[in-house]
């Protein structure tokens, strides 16, 4: 059992000594002192559903066996930077993710975070090409460092410091976007994003193919394939930020952007990639690599032996438990019940993604869509009370984000629902 410091000895100790910046679920914020496969449990024993995946990051479940085994054999072996000698895991998981990629996407830059991996994405395209102008969508996220805060496209998490070069196109959000569900007229903005705000040549272009901390924003149908054309016409990259909806998550492909049938330039990834561990990637082709050779580029500890071994057992979980199968299967129920508790609730406004990365939106007038901010609050730490974690997100906060770890079963989505409906009908 665990012993260890309560609750009210870590928050006194945060409050100290730690970023006042930093921010808790739930009005008493939990101790999550375990982590089992779908379940995370407190300092009283208590077991929670993790409905969140600990935000997106543990696909294969909660200290997976095979995972930890990997990290432990690796830890004991060596525990060193990827610079300066070889080593055998750094090359071993890059050519086994590499082999999970589409075209010429072969050549693996490894980082330490989804941050870093967008950061080196984003140099990449602009040296490639020569430009610096990228575009990204409103509402992404895409990190929150010099570049990287610049594409992030929600005024909550962008700082007053200088961050130029970006430009933020219409949210192809077919929910609240102006368009609806027609992908092609919102591709138009991007063209004239193109035509009216650059030289007439880019950089490159940045998506998420499911928007994560926006509120689980699948991009409108058909809207990829236009966009894409129009990056080409102008000589710029296309980037696809698979932070979120990468490693099986969506159910129906492995990787989100192939859900719209296009081959993007760079993919970056991070978050599911180490299913907890700190780890992240850029991929891209070998023509495109080469730009890195024109200076000398390192990253001390990213791809370093134990993470990389990590992430390679990840990918064989993954395969081996058809994780994938499971996040379509699972997550169609899941979005099925979700979609009934609609006709049931008039608080739910839309419920939407695919896989086991869905969004549920609250607002307190269906027609108008008015965010339900408090309202979402009183159903969250209702479902906390009754044993399931979800998380949040969307702009307005209104969103209920739904990513559990892949290996979810029907009755822990049965679970989840049964959750939400009674603590929707206590409001
Ligand atoms: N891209 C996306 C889509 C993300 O959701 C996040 C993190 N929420 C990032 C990039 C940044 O990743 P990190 O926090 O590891 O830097």
């Amino acid at each position: 059992l665990y012993d260890g410091p309560t609750a009210e000895e870590i928050l006194k100790k945060r409050k100290e000594f730690l970023s006042p910046s930093m921010f808790c679920f739930y009005k008493k914020p939990l101790n999550i002192v375990h982590g089992k496969m779908q379940y995370l449990f407190d300092e009283n024993g208590r077991r929670f559903l993790d409905g969140f995946g600990g935000i997106a990051t543990v696909n294969c479940g909660h200290c997976h066996p095979d995972v930890v085994q990997a990290i432990i054999k690796q830890t004991t072996t060596l525990q060193h930077s990827t610079i300066l000698y070889l080593n055998h895991s750094i090359a071993d998981f890059a050519a086994a993710l590499a082999a999970k990629m589409p075209g010429d996407l072969k050549v693996v830059f490894f980082t330490n975070s989804g941050t870093e991996a967008n950061e080196l994405a984003m140099m990449i395209a602009r040296l490639y090409t020569g430009c610096q102008d990228i575009i990204s969508l409103r509402n992404a996220y895409h990190g929150n460092a010099a570049g990287t805060m610049g594409a992030t496209a929600q005024s909550n998490w962008k700082f007053n410091v200088v961050q130029n070069g970006v430009h933020h196109a219409i949210n192809p959000d077919p929910y609240r976007g102006v368009f609806g569900y027609d992908g092609e007229k919102y591709a138009k903005d991007v063209e004239d994003l193109i035509q009216f705000g650059t030289s007439g040549q880019v950089a490159g272009f940045i998506f998420e193919a499911i928007q994560g901390v926006g509120g689980i924003v699948e991009l409108a149908p058909n809207y990829l394939p236009p966009v894409y054309n129009s990056i080409k016409k102008a000589g710029g990259l296309v980037i696809a930020d698979e932070v979120q909806s990468g490693f099986a998550r969506t159910g129906t492909n492995f990787w989100g952007f192939q859900n719209q049938g296009i081959v993007p330039d760079i993919v970056t990834m991070a978050k599911g990639i180490g299913n907890g561990i700190p780890l992240g990637a850029v991929v891209t082709t070998p023509e495109i690599a080469n730009v890195l050779t024109r200076r000398n580029y390192f990253n001390t500890f990213g791809g370093n032996p134990v993470c990389t071994a990590a992430g390679h057992a990840v990918l064989k979980v993954i395969e081996r438990e058809n994780l994938q199968e499971n996040a379509h299967v699972v997550g169609s129920y899941l979005k099925e019940r979700l979609t009934a508790l609609k006709d049931k609730h008039e608080i739910i406004g839309d419920v939407r993604g695919r896989g086991l990365i869905l969004g549920v939106e609250l607002v307190t007038d269906r027609k108008l869509k008015t965010p339900a901010k408090t309202e979402i609050l009183e159903i969250m730490e209702k479902m906390k009370d009754l044993g399931v974690l979800v998380g949040k997100g969307g702009f307005q906060g209104n969103v209920f984000r739904i990513t559990p770890p892949l290996c979810f079963t029907k009755e822990d989505a049965d679970f989840l629902v049964d959750a939400m409906d009674y603590s929707m009908s206590k409001l």
